[in-house]
């Protein structure tokens, strides 16, 4: 793979990153947003943590009109380095509450509730606006940046990775749970978000299936491409 040069890059660009969990869409978009200087936004972070509100406040997750009454409740706050991405919760740290099975299984229920999607989406689009007028580009990673977040994006990305391959990563960074299981949560989101989450390709997405490339490999394919969509 070449090595790129990050320089020709105009700094602020916004890179659109959707696809399916444990394609690597998250490491890459990180590590693209390391190398070109960018933020990076982590939007399922955002969804998560808002699941873990829902649950924190015995909220019941599959009633759609409870959900809906809260969605605007929660004070939800994203830290934008790629290198230490943080999300507060009413202003405390819950990054590691939003990764618990809890969140897993609530999150998808909660992701399709229409009040939620406006108000995130909204929070989303405030945080691009922060980073192009302090003059940054970002990355920013999801399920719908490309079709509802910012369809504007100068380059949109669709990651997939076959199911085994996706399964394997999830349960390593999750600290070696068993691959089936993750496999099973994560085509049960799937299912779920495909269905009613706002989940789709992008119109002039480029699709990266990344099952045959190393994390490196895939970074620099979309260095390439970030320059290219620059020029
Ligand atoms: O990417 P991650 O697996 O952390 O996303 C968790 C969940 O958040 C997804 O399964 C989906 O239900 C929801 N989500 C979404 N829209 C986004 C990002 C995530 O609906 N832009």
């Amino acid at each position: 793979m070449s090595s790129s040069n990050p320089t020709t890059v105009p700094a602020s660009i916004v890179i659109a990153v959707d696809g399916t969990s444990g394609s690597g869409k998250s490491s890459t978009s990180r590590g693209v947003a390391d190398r070109l200087g960018m933020r990076f936004l982590d939007t399922g972070a955002m969804y998560r943590a808002m699941t873990w509100w829902m649950l924190s406040n015995d909220i019941d997750v599959h009633d759609a009109d409870a959900v809906a009454a809260a969605a605007g409740k929660p004070v939800i706050t994203s830290g934008t380095d790629p290198l230490g991405p943080t999300i507060a919760l009413d202003g405390s740290d819950v990054s590691v509450e939003i990764r618990s099975d809890r969140v897993n299984a609530a999150v998808s229920p909660v992701a399709t509730v229409p009040e939620v999607r406006a108000r995130l989406i909204a929070l989303q689009q405030q945080e691009i606006r922060e980073a192009l007028t302090a003059g940054s580009g970002i990355v920013v990673e999801g399920r719908d940046i490309g079709t509802a977040v910012w369809p504007q994006a100068d380059l949109k990305l669709y990651v997939t990775a076959d199911p085994a391959a996706r399964a394997a990563r999830r349960a390593a960074e999750e600290g070696g749970t068993d691959a089936e299981a993750v496999r099973a949560s994560l085509e049960n989101r799937d299912r779920i978000d495909s269905t009613k989450g706002g989940a789709a390709v992008p119109d002039g997405a480029t699709h990266l299936d990344t099952t045959p490339y190393t994390l490196e490999e895939v970074i620099d394919l979309v260095v390439d491409l970030a320059q290219k969509a620059g020029e």
